[in-house]
């Protein structure tokens, strides 16, 4: 491990970890430091890899109060980044994610601005929001007017196994404690409910050609590619399917390439043949109707 860079706030860093956020063993060994001077570890035991050591919560809780665009005119320009693009991935998600959960209770954890509340209520889901900024979430519940939940997601009020169906969309790679997340999406899911995760594929092709350019001194801003501004915890789809599986004995449904619509022809045919070639990815799971037996 490698302390935060020279000039760096000490007190918007946790002290270094010395066991895996995702399954809590280890050993952990150091991988790269970054061009932000953020150092990347990865787990010997699971295989994920995070930044460490990671943000403080006080760094965190200023980061999100201004991470969400709740006004189009101060949205993010990229093709990924645009509403319909969104929309249309959301709406993809969602029908994957209907083929497969057996009933329409949905909670969707991390619902920023509200816009896959707006596309799951569309169709037909009894869908409820969470995210982690107050003043956000009670502005996405009154303009969507369904219920978004604040605070601590280890503590809903919920009662567990509620739901059908939990979404968490490019929400996994935010949090410190990954593993216990992922615990309590499957304490909050009914026994054969439906966990649907999306995130940045550090497994993918060009991922992998940027940490081999990285290693080779050939980009001026190495590890850009984990974009530790706001992602801690770097998954491969093999990674998780192994924790999922093994860790909290969930049957992996389906794995895939992201379903936002590609902008390169190219790039979007050889996704759909493997979720390699994207740089995000989708995988399903189900909780066990009887964890004894897998479905
Ligand atoms: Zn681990």
């Amino acid at each position: 491990m490698v302390a935060p860079a020279h000039g760096r706030i000490a007190a918007d860093y946790d002290p270094p970890r010395t066991t895996c956020p995702l399954c809590e063993r280890g050993p952990i060994h150091h991988r790269l430091v970054d061009f932000r001077g953020h150092t990347i570890d990865g787990c010997d035991a699971c295989g994920v890899e995070f930044m460490n050591p990671q943000y403080s919560d006080a760094a965190l809780q200023r980061f999100y109060a201004g991470y969400i665009c709740l006004h189009p005119e101060n949205a993010p320009t990229s093709h990924r980044s645009r509403p319909d693009v969104r929309m249309c991935g959301k709406g993809r998600g969602l029908d994957l994610l209907a083929s497969l959960a057996p009933g329409r209770r949905l909670l969707m954890v991390g619902c920023g601005d509200g816009l896959e509340l707006q596309a799951a209520k569309a169709r037909g889901w009894s869908v409820e929001g969470f995210d982690v900024d107050p003043a956000t979430t009670a502005k996405v519940a009154a303009e969507h007017g369904v219920p978004v939940h604040c605070g601590n997601f280890h503590e809903l009020p919920q009662r567990t196994g509620d739901y059908d169906a939990l979404w968490l969309d490019q929400v996994i790679e935010h949090p410190k404690d990954p593993g216990r997340y992922l615990k309590t999406c499957h304490r909050l899911l009914r026994p054969g409910g439906v966990l649907y995760l999306g995130m940045p594929n550090l497994g993918s092709l060009s991922n992998r050609l940027k940490t081999l350019a990285d290693r080779l001194h050939l980009r001026s801003r190495p590890g850009r590619h984990y974009n530790t501004r706001h992602h801690v915890t770097f998954f491969r789809p093999g990674v998780l399917r192994t924790h999922l599986d093994q860790a909290l004995g969930m049957e992996v449904l389906a794995v895939r390439c992201s379903p936002k619509p590609q902008k390169n022809p190219l790039v979007a045919l050889l996704s759909r043949v493997s979720p390699w070639f994207d740089s995000s990815f989708v995988m399903v799971a189900r909780r066990p109707i009887d964890p004894t037996t897998r479905a």
